[in-house]
């Protein structure tokens, strides 16, 4: 069937209103509603071609929150008017060691993402979420259990929230250790915002001086502007594990110093342009470690948005109409985002 979408048909053109075709439900699909959907720093940089490998047309979009309004003959976990998410994934293997895991992120096939990936639907590569329908396969589609009133402030869970919470799990974040989060846009309000819920001391970085008082009512202990030399070196050995969101090329070595013997500093933004090579000497010297984490798996998805669910944590969102995508993209630039757009799906009907 045909579907309103918003996307972009060339790097240097700003998205547009378009058309575009989803398949008809197969036995294991899942047919949603989209009723919104997260603006996340991917999306802008696959849109643009920031990353190469881009095809067009690009239909970005994949923190996705809707109900369902079809479902395939062997269906089993989801009915009509369920509300659900479908987050950056909508296809693996299902055969290799990482799916056998549940890490389908890192499926040794590839992961069919869910924009820019290839497909056997119509134009040959996956759409995303800045559409009004998405038909998903069952195994890839989540189960949201908060309020339908916070629906909107749910959508940016699906790659903002398990991008965090993954590592911050894996490292075993919790009481009596301290973590520093790193770039407080969408990824790292949410960092931050988990890393409290979890019970470690958390550490709010930012180069933003006009985001010291929301990181702390976000759930920072402590807030550094790390524009500052004397903050930054105030906590020099100290960090257990530190988790860098930042979407720009920047000094690593500022941070790597600030960890223990043994601290590990995980990295999730993914810039353009390579970061400078870091410093080996603070590295060896201390056994420190630079890591790297990809969003999570659909089991740990769904545990985060059970957990999140439990303890009433949305993210911190902005609302947009579709039409305001550009606009918005120059704000993310601009590191200014309080702390994620959504973009309101009905606004593709006019
Ligand atoms: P975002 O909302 O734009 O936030 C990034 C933050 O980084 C900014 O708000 C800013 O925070 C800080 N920052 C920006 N430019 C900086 C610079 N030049 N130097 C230092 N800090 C800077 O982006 P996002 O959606 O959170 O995404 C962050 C990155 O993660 C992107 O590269 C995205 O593609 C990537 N990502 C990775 C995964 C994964 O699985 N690994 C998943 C999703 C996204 P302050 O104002 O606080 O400094
Ligand atoms: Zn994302």
């Amino acid at each position: 069937m045909v579907v309103k979408a918003y996307g972009a048909y060339a790097a240097d053109k700003p998205l547009e209103e378009i058309d575009i075709e989803r398949r008809r439900p197969g036995p294991g699909d899942v047919r949603i509603q989209i009723a919104y959907c997260g603006v996340c720093h991917s999306d802008l940089h696959t849109v643009r071609s920031e990353w190469s490998g881009t095809l067009y047309p690009c239909v970005p979009g994949h923190e996705i929150v809707g109900s369902v309004t079809a479902v395939g003959g062997a269906v089993g976990k989801f009915k009509v008017g369920d509300v659900v998410g479908v987050g950056c994934m909508v296809d693996s293997c299902q055969d290799c060691p990482a799916c056998s895991d549940g890490l389908e992120q890192y499926c040794e096939n590839g992961f069919i993402g869910t924009y820019n990936a290839p497909t056997a639907d119509s134009p040959g590569h996956t759409l995303g979420g800045y559409s009004r329908q998405i038909v998903v396969d069952e195994k890839f589609v989540l189960r949201i259990s908060h309020p339908v009133e916070q629906l909107a402030a749910v959508a940016p869970l699906l790659c903002a929230g398990i991008t965090t919470y993954s590592p911050l799990r894996h490292w075993k974040v919790g009481p009596g250790t301290k973590v520093g989060i790193v770039g407080i846009g969408g990824l790292g309000h949410m960092g931050v915002k988990l890393a409290h819920a979890m019970g470690a001391h958390t550490v709010a970085f930012t180069t933003s001086e006009s985001k010291r008082e929301d990181a702390r009512a976000l759930g920072a202990d402590e807030v550094i502007v790390s524009r500052s030399a004397e903050e930054m070196n105030a906590h020099a050995n100290s960090f257990d594990f530190i988790l860098n969101t930042v979407a720009a090329s920047h000094d690593l070595d500022a941070y790597t110093t600030l960890l223990k013997r043994d601290g590990t500093m995980a990295l999730v933004g993914v810039p353009e342009h390579p970061h400078p090579s870091p410093n080996v000497a603070p590295l060896i010297f201390k056994r420190r470690a630079i890591a790297g984490s990809l969003i999570g798996g659909i089991a740990e998805t769904q545990e985060m948005l059970d957990f999140c669910a439990e303890r009433g944590i949305v993210s911190d969102i902005e609302m947009i109409r579709i039409q305001q995508i550009d606009e918005a993209y120059e704000r993310m630039l601009k590191s200014d985002v309080k702390y994620r757009f959504v973009i309101d799906n009905a606004s593709l009907e006019g």
